[in-house]
């Protein structure tokens, strides 16, 4: 059996539940609930919300 990875990237903190953080926020790895919400909102309330291009 795997080795459950239960720890946030950003935070350290052991995880519940993970969540897949975007790539521009730079995190290596899956995030807790409460740093995915916070970057979330970071991310959506940045002053100059620069446009999501795709490659
Ligand atoms: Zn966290």
């Amino acid at each position: 059996m795997a080795k459950p990875e239960g720890k946030c990237a950003a935070c350290g903190a052991v995880m519940t539940f993970r969540y897949k953080p975007m790539p521009e926020w730079n995190v290596p790895g899956l995030v807790c609930g409460q740093c995915y919400s916070q970057k979330l909102t970071e991310h959506y309330i940045s002053p100059d919300r620069r446009e999501i291009t795709k490659r």
